[in-house]
């Protein structure tokens, strides 16, 4: 029941035709596999929850480290030493 709540939300995937990290669109969830759909190709993939979940983590986490490159670099344009 619990697990419904991720229906229609968009998670970052690699997609098998699209060769790439794209977004995926959860279209169903049946126990611990969900089924999604590359929202650029509409390609389906059939991936485990957690699997999903780490995959999530570890885009985020460089998402995370990227923006803060970028937040450095601003500071360090803003305040020259
Ligand atoms: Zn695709």
């Amino acid at each position: 029941m619990g697990h419904q709540q991720d229906l229609g939300k968009t998670k970052i995937y690699s997609c098998p035709n699209c060769q790439a990290d794209t977004p995926h669109v959860i279209k169903g969830q049946k126990n611990e596999t969900c089924a999604l759909l590359c929202s650029n190709c509409g390609t389906g993939s059939l991936v485990h929850s957690d699997e999903l979940c780490l995959y999530q983590l570890h885009w985020e986490e460089e998402l995370r480290q990227i923006l803060g490159t970028l937040e450095q670099r601003l500071d360090d344009e803003r305040y020259p030493d």
